[in-house]
């Protein structure tokens, strides 16, 4: 997605463009539930996008779309919504946006009746050149109705002049960089597609007769659905009546999924790249006990990202794990507030001490990564507040010097406390005893290699080394001041 960027330091992006966002996909294709269960799916991929939401069904006659401001759970959980979503087929969109305006018009799946028939995509991730692609197209007439990057994906294959949608669909990837996991819905197709190197995650899953997508396994899970296997890289996938079809329309290219689905953003019971998420977690903890030990009678995490690190710490230290923080389920992601003032009050907010088991105590605090320092710095104060005697603060990865631009949204150099800090002075800014991140080879440890392999690395982790596995056409190119729409939308 694009709009307002948060992403990058280059001044021609702090215009009124680039947001840039985490979101999840579900599709189900043959089910006469496709709706419901797409609903299910989409709550299960909540985590992935808390802003918004949307489904987009075909009933063998008409498209029907439902695209709300909002949780799944708030807005599909009416049978008269759900109602309206008829269809055997279905696609849905959660969506989770860090900065600038969440708008309906933005909201996906994005639906165009092309001459093809209708078509309706849910995007995750984020191209890196539709800023160029998108000024390209509206000065030669195309009339965009969104600010996201998703739409660009709309019109090319709108223009293409094949005449099979694969071959037009096909057509349109070639021409977008960056990270995408994909999945579109025809009157008679359900797409799935990832960038050539696999960025971002998706799933295939078979209910019954009925074919899954999903951006996780735990949607899945929750729909009943068994997983059959991952979309590869660089690979399409398309879903009929007659079963599934695998195309590659690039040059093969190994694999390099994000290490923040790892780290962060994929649920703990969900598998990824064969990997159980929680398992991985707690094996980045084992490991930073390894590499960074310190003197302490409990181990507490920052709930709920920090808790299967520090029990994975726990345990390779034999030092006792104790539920030192409380978290407010009721409060959003920190993220999700725009403004740094009321980020504070939302880390207030969201987590307090249980000072019974900080009291007088030398604390380990685990965190499973430190972005703008936030998060930490009020933790370390309250842990400190409620009693502690020391805190040293260990986190399960390296330390982020790097912005993203492929849909996690770390945000621009200039605000991430890595970058522009040494350990120490981070040290002294969050006010811990002690502070240590886990290595750039220990995190690919973790994952059950020796090291990270610096030719061909497994992993797109650009946020801890600066080796971005696309092009960054836009994020470096000079010229793109102009603001991506001149209509301003009150939420
Ligand atoms: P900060 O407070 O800015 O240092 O952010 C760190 C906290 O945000 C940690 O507790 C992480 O679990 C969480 N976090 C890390 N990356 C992201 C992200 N891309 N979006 C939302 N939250 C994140």
């Amino acid at each position: 997605m694009i709009e307002r960027s948060s992403a990058s330091d280059s001044p021609a992006l702090h215009a009124e463009d680039g947001l840039h966002e985490e979101c999840g996909v579900f599709g189900v294709f043959g089910n006469e539930d496709a709706a419901a269960l797409t609903a299910l799916g989409l709550h299960a991929l909540q985590h992935r996008g808390q802003e918004a939401a949307g489904i987009t069904t075909f009933d063998g006659a008409h498209f029907h779309s439902e695209r709300r401001l909002g949780l799944v759970g708030d807005n599909f959980n009416k049978a008269d919504v759900i109602g309206r979503l008829k269809g055997h087929i279905a696609l849905g969109h959660v969506r989770y946006s860090t900065t600038g305006d969440t708008v309906l018009r933005n909201v996906q799946p994005l639906f165009a009746d092309l001459d093809t028939g209708g078509f309706a995509v849910a995007h995750n991730g984020n191209l890196t050149n539709a800023l160029t692609l998108r000024r390209e197209l509206i000065s030669s007439g195309a009339i965009c109705q969104s600010t996201s990057d998703t739409e660009v994906i709309l019109h090319l294959i709108a223009r293409s002049k094949r005449r099979r949608i694969i071959e037009r669909f096909v057509e349109a990837l070639l021409q977008i960089e960056g990270a995408y996991a994909l999945a579109c819905l025809t009157n008679d197709m359900l797409i799935g597609a990832r960038d050539p190197v696999g960025i971002r995650p998706l799933v295939l899953g078979k209910l019954g007769s009925a074919w899954v997508l999903a951006s996780e396994t735990c949607a899945l899970d929750i729909v009943g659905a068994e997983f059959v296997r991952e979309i590869e890289n660089g690979e399409i996938v398309t879903i009929t009546a007659d079963g599934v079809e695998s195309h590659r329309p690039f040059p093969k290219r190994p694999p390099r999924p994000c290490i923040f689905e790892y780290i962060y953003f994929a649920r703990p019971d969900s598998i990824v790249g064969g990997r159980n998420v929680y398992e991985t977690r707690k094996q980045m903890g084992m490991q930073l006990a390894r590499e960074a030990p310190a003197p302490a009678d409990v181990i507490i995490p920052i709930p709920d990202s920090g808790v299967p690190a520090a029990i994975g710490y726990a345990q390779e230290s034999g030092i006792p794990f104790e539920l030192g923080i409380i978290r407010n389920h009721y409060v959003g992601r920190t993220f999700i507030e725009p403004e740094q003032r009321i980020r504070q009050l939302g880390v207030k907010l969201k987590h307090s001490a249980n000072a019974s088991a900080v009291r007088g105590n030398r604390v380990v605090l685990i965190d499973d990564s430190v972005v703008r320092g936030t998060t930490s710095k009020k933790i370390v104060q309250m842990i400190f507040e409620a009693g502690a005697r020391e805190v040293h603060l260990r986190v399960s990865s390296p330390p982020i010097t790097h912005p993203d631009f492929y849909g996690i949204d770390t945000p621009r150099s200039s605000e991430l406390l890595a970058a522009n800090m040494t350990i120490d002075e981070m040290c002294a800014f969050v006010g811990a005893t002690s502070l240590a991140f886990l290595s750039v080879d220990g995190i690919y440890r973790a994952l059950g290699f020796n090291e990270r392999d610096n030719r061909n690395p497994q992993f797109t982790d650009h946020c801890f080394t600066g080796d971005y596995p696309t092009t960054l056409r836009d994020q470096n190119g000079a010229a793109l001041t102009s603001q991506l729409s001149f209509l301003s939308e009150i939420r």
